[in-house]
Parts: C-alpha cells; structure tokens; sequence
C-alpha cells in the first residue's frame, strides 16, 4: 500500500483565488449535468409510457447496484480526501487507496453538501488518511506459538499422573490392580 504516492493539488482549507482554468472545467462539468440530466428527464418520459421498458430500467438498476456491493471495499482500502469545491466550500471525499488522488478516481464533479449545487469540480485536494488502519500481518509473532515445555514441568506432570494414578488404583482395586495389568491373555 506503501508504494503510492498520493498527491495534492493546492491547499483546500487556504483561501483559494480560482483560476481561468478553474472557471473552465466548471462550465464544462455544468454543461455535461445538464445533459445527463435532459438524457434522464427524456428516459423517464418513454418509461412512463412505456411500462415494459421501466421495467428493464429497474432491473438494471437492480443489477448495478447489486454489482456495486459486490465491489464494496474494506474501511483499509479507502483512503480519505479533504477537498475544496468550486463553489468554495470544504468537503471530504473518498476514493479506492490505489488512485493517487480523487480526480483520477472519477470525482470530477460533485454535489456541494453545503450549498446543494450539483456538478461542481475540484479545485483543491490533499490526502487525509485511510478510513481504518491495515490489518496486521497473517503471520503470527513467535511469542504466540506453544511454548516448549521445560523439564522440571514434565517431571512435574509426570509425577502427577502418577499420583492420579494411584488414586484410581486404591479407588478400583479390581479393576486397575497390578495383577491385572501384567496378566497374559
Ligand atoms: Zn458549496
């Protein structure tokens, strides 16, 4: 996990002065929520008229999310980002520990929790940590292997099971007598 050098554009919490370029992935981002949004607003048009059809959309709906559980990733693997948005509000984001930011993750564009303003872009990032600490190592430490028993504790058990065994002796005579041990059959 070690290998991947996260980066940082910029200091999110600074106050931030945004650029020409900024303004530009902006509007871009903007232009594309507004087509998504038509491609959306047309496609639950024909699936009102059209139930068979809404039907499909709800199972594939179904499946991706289904498919997504699948892929759900352990609290180690996420890695959390502090980001600043273009409309200037601070937010934290996440992303799967290999990307080495949440720009190249896919988080192009966000919704603002703050202002409510869908498609906004990042303008500043910088890595905050990942949400749970890596599990330890699957090897376990020598210190937790059996120890080896010491003679004076063999002698010890050995003496015990003796002593054990002359108690059930004298209990059962009959049975655990030594006659009946050496008796040849
Ligand atoms: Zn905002």
């Amino acid at each position: 996990m070690s290998e991947i050098e996260y980066r940082s554009s910029g200091v999110p919490l600074e106050s931030y002065e945004l650029t020409r370029k900024d303004h530009r992935s902006q509007k871009q981002s903007e232009e594309i929520s507004e087509q998504v949004r038509q491609q959306v607003d047309e496609d639950n048009a024909k699936c009102r008229a059209d139930p068979a059809m809404a039907e499909r959309r709800r199972q594939a709906f179904e499946n991706a999310a289904r498919l997504m559980q699948s892929f759900k990733k352990q609290d180690h693997e996420i890695m959390r980002w502090r980001v600043r948005l273009y409309c200037g509000h601070i937010i934290e984001t996440k992303a799967h520990y290999t990307y080495s930011d949440p720009v190249a993750a896919g988080a192009y564009s966000k919704r603002c929790p703050e202002c409510g303003r869908d498609g906004l872009t990042i303008v500043a990032f910088e890595p905050l940590g990942l949400c749970a600490e890596p599990p330890a190592p699957a090897v376990s430490p020598p210190s937790v292997l059996p120890k080896k028993p010491t003679r004076g504790e063999l002698e010890r058990r050995v003496k015990a099971l003796e002593e054990e065994n002359v108690r059930l002796r004298s209990q059962a005579p009959d049975e655990a007598a030594p006659h009946s041990r050496s008796k040849k059959s």
